[in-house]
């Protein structure tokens, strides 16, 4: 699997090289970068899996950061975890809404940090897990690609001519197996 890739925006060289030690002890691709217009140049060039955003920034602030990654197309799969000094409420809030995935008040310890990180990069690779093509032993079906194929024994797949409803109804019945087993009929698996 691909190693996961961190961006950590943080002004305070201390923490984000801190932040930097533990991901990559934890076996993450990290970088760093202490302003906010260098980290939404950073994201574009890297689109990394996750971004740790201070709050206070130079040059533009981390909630500016965030509202304009989350802005960006291509952006949605990146989780951004914002960092805050403030542990006033309308500030979790604000970052929330802004499109942050989860925040950390500081000072945190490093338990907590890693334990966040983790927990949203598992949310990311579950949706991955979840890629939209389902496999049964007679079905392939890629539900993005919009592309059903039937396998019979001894003879080459067989790419299926089906109408919209046709599709929905195969994929459906294929990201649920085992819950039509007894349907009269339902021979999918
Ligand atoms: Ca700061």
């Amino acid at each position: 699997m691909k190693k996961k890739s961190i961006l950590i925006v943080e002004d305070e060289v201390e923490i984000a090289r801190l932040i930097q030690q533990l991901l990559e002890k934890e076996g993450f691709g990290c970088r760093y970068c202490g302003d906010g217009v260098e980290a939404l140049r950073l994201f574009q060039q890297q689109q990394p899996d996750l971004i740790i955003l201070d709050l206070m920034l130079p040059g533009m602030d981390g909630l500016e950061v965030c509202t304009r990654i989350r802005k960006q197309s291509g952006a949605k799969d990146s989780y951004i975890l914002m960092l805050t000094a403030k542990g006033e409420e309308i500030d979790r809030v604000i970052g929330l809404s802004t499109g942050a995935d989860d925040y950390l008040v500081k000072p945190f310890s490093p338990i907590e940090l890693v334990a966040r990180v983790r927990a949203l990069l598992r949310r990311s690779l579950r949706q991955e897990e979840q890629a939209q093509v389902h496999r049964t032993p007679h079905f392939t079906v890629d539900v993005d690609q919009h592309i059903a194929h039937r396998h019979l024994d001894s003879q080459p797949s067989e790419a299926l001519d089906l109408t919209i409803q046709e599709f929905k109804l195969l994929a459906t019945f294929i990201s649920y197996p085992g819950a039509i087993r007894d349907a009269p009929g339902a021979e999918l698996s």
